[in-house]
């Protein structure tokens, strides 16, 4: 096969597929597969659709070239937590707008922000904080300032309930103080991530409304956070556009200016199609299959939170044995890399067999580490569908089968 390597330095050939990497290469190491073109597809969706700005949360996938997809495609706002996020970004997008939306900052990294990197936007959910940013900036005049408020994550996969934001009835003082030291106030929250109905954009804008009526301040953003789902086996959600009409809609009856604006700060929905992985099967005992990919790998997920990814043998002929559900063993000697499944796969696989494991652009690839020598940093970019989209009419199809199954 023709190879080339492009401007990232990443293996590109023409019509690059997961079946063609598996088939072709037989690789004895996991193999990343990301998809330029599903990237910037979720972007452009999100600038086009979304009714305000969209930013991009780094955490769910912060790899360079990722991010550069997003900027060509119109993502300008990113959202950092870490000042090793906020390098990164202004490293490689040197003129993108970086939003600290992580609640609780080392001070030290509020200064570096503001004073090395212009981050003029910061998240906080107690007067501490508020306090810290106002002595971390010098008392700077020209912050945007975002009370992070706790909303209910009970539409989530993913709860974001307990750790961050000020409880109801304990925002009203500490909008008031922020409102006196900043240029622009904002409203955040988040949802919890895989937000399975727009109902949860709704409820949470209700705790808005009572914290604006309560505090009796001027707001300028209501930043509306992630939480944006993207589609799994047994977790296929509505459009999206169902929640951008419903958080629209919510927006426009808050007590709030016209001229306040609307963000968002989606990582998931905007990455999950990004990547995926060809593993190897090395074993199989019964309905258990070895594969050299696991928890300690791009499935932290699969084996943490049981969480489901589609999946599909690469086999040449096909097989035409019928489904039956499987369960993971990752290559580590730890009996906690155990994926739990159900994995619906052909009855007949067995050990040299390559599956490609989908969706894994969103907190996959973000939590790979090296343990016990296993993981590869092999990733090749493919030109094929992924294995589900939210953002294609026909996928969608795809999708729901794949939840059939
Ligand atoms: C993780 C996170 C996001 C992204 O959440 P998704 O569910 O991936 O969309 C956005 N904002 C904040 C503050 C976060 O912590």
């Amino acid at each position: 096969m023709q190879q080339h390597h492009n401007a990232l330095g990443l293996a590109t050939a023409p019509g690059n597929s997961a079946r063609g990497i598996a088939l072709d290469r037989r690789p004895v190491a996991p193999v990343t597969l990301i998809r330029p073109h599903a990237a910037a597809r979720a972007a452009r969706f999100f600038v086009e659709k979304f009714p305000g700005r969209s930013m991009y949360a780094v955490k769910a996938n912060p790899s360079p070239d990722l991010l550069q997809i997003l900027w060509d495609s119109g993502v300008t706002h990113y959202d950092v937590a870490s000042l090793n996020e906020v390098r990164l970004v202004r490293r490689t997008l040197p003129q993108a707008t970086l939003c600290f939306m992580h609640p609780v900052k080392a001070e030290e990294a509020i200064a570096q922000a503001y004073f090395e990197h212009g981050v003029k936007t910061f998240s906080l959910d107690s007067i501490e904080e508020l306090d810290k940013i106002v002595r971390a900036t010098r008392n700077a005049s020209d912050l945007t300032l975002c009370v992070r408020l706790r909303v209910s994550s009970e539409h989530s996969k993913l709860s974001l309930a307990s750790k961050f934001g000020v409880a109801p009835g304990e925002s009203k003082e500490l909008l008031f103080r922020a409102r006196q030291v900043a240029d622009a106030l904002g409203i955040c929250f988040h949802v919890g991530s895989q937000a399975m109905t727009p109902q949860a954009y709704a409820d949470a804008m209700e705790r808005v409304r009572q914290a604006i009526v309560e505090a009796a301040v001027t707001v300028d953003v209501v930043d509306v956070g992630g939480g944006f789902p993207s589609t799994y086996p047994g977790m296929e959600p509505p459009p999206l556009e169902l929640y951008f009409e419903t958080i629209h809609r919510a927006f426009e009856s808050l007590p709030i200016s016209y001229s306040a604006e609307l963000w968002a700060e989606p990582g998931r929905a905007l990455c999950a199609e990004y990547s995926s992985i060809i593993v190897r099967v090395e074993k199989r005992r019964g309905e258990e299959l070895y594969i050299n990919d696991g928890a300690y790998g791009a499935l932290f997920d699969a084996a943490h939170i049981d969480w489901r990814f589609p999946v599909s043998l690469l086999r040449e002929p096909d097989s035409h044995a019928k489904d039956m559900p499987f369960s993971f063993y990752g290559p580590t000697c730890d009996d906690l890399d155990y994926m739990k499944g159900p994995f619906m796969l052909p009855a007949d696989i067995r050990a040299g067999d390559y599956l490609e494991i989908g969706m894994l652009g969103a907190y996959g690839s973000a939590m790979r580490t090296a343990f016990n020598g296993f993981g590869s940093d092999e990733t090749v970019i493919v030109e094929d569908e992924p294995m589900a989209s939210l953002y294609v009419a026909a996928d969608r199809e795809v999708a729901s089968n794949v939840v059939k199954l």
